[in-house]
């Protein structure tokens, strides 16, 4: 179901009843030592794939460039402004709603990205737009709390790096697992508060104060076999929401 593999007649068709359409969004940047750039970017879409094939609905091609000005002073890291982001994002969804889709539903993988959106969706006031990260919900919250307590942490979490394991690249050098063994200062209460959605300050200063990458969250706890949970459970629930939001598309 993913958009880039269909015809224009085949969506066309999809059309004809009311339907809606998935994005997913994620970032490029650093995440710890055994991290993969894409991490953010790989969740959300491993989610909403598989939320695509179990709703029938279209996903649409996915969104991995953001702001992430923070970790720019690790390599990899790729970052455009809120501002850029916010217009790219707008005309995507004006374009998608010009063909009569009825509803957005968006998977989010980055927490920088929720404060742009959430912004933005209100500028589509007589839209249906649905903006949830894969993380937001309470039986996805409890797997992550059961599994991984404070060392979840706030960026590398063990949870998103176990998601990525799954399907993707799991980094074996030596070398990075030693780095990624020793575990990653623990944050205090006011850090966590005063930083919360992603906003981590000056790129200098956030590489001195977290050398490695990782804030707080300790990813050489992650797992294959975590991500599998995680993934589960994160699927389940979006496409129970998405049910709702069909039912009462359907019945309005
Ligand atoms: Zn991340």
């Amino acid at each position: 179901m993913e958009l880039e593999n269909a015809s224009w007649i085949e969506v066309e068709n999809y059309l004809k009843k009311p339907n809606g359409i998935l994005l997913s969004m994620g970032s490029t940047e650093q995440h710890g030592p055994i991290g993969l750039i894409g991490t953010d970017t790989i969740c959300s879409y491993e989610i909403a794939k598989k939320v695509a094939d179990k709703t029938k609905m279209y996903l649409a091609p996915k969104i991995a460039y953001s702001s992430a000005p923070f970790n720019m002073s690790f390599p990899g890291t790729i970052s455009i402004s809120d501002k850029l982001f916010k217009k790219f994002i707008f005309e995507i969804i004006s374009s998608i709603f010009s063909h009569g889709f009825s509803f957005i539903y968006i998977i989010n993988g980055h927490g920088a990205n929720i404060n742009p959106i959430k912004e933005l969706i209100v500028k589509f006031e007589k839209k249906n737009i649905f903006f949830k990260s894969w993380w937001d919900f309470n039986e996805v919250n409890k797997i992550r709390k059961n599994l991984y307590g404070a060392w979840e942490g706030m960026h590398a979490t063990p949870s998103e790096i176990s998601i990525t394991k799954v399907n993707y690249r799991n980094i074996t050098s030596k070398n990075l697992l030693k780095l990624a063994k020793i575990p990653p200062q623990k944050l205090s209460n006011s850090y966590i508060k005063n930083h919360s959605g992603d906003r981590h300050g000056k790129p200098e200063k956030h590489k001195e104060l977290f050398p490695d990458g990782r804030v707080g969250s300790h990813s050489y706890l992650s797992t294959k076999k975590a991500g599998r949970k995680l993934l589960r459970a994160s699927i389940d629930e979006i496409v129970k929401d998405i049910n709702k939001i069909k039912k009462n598309i359907n019945n309005n």
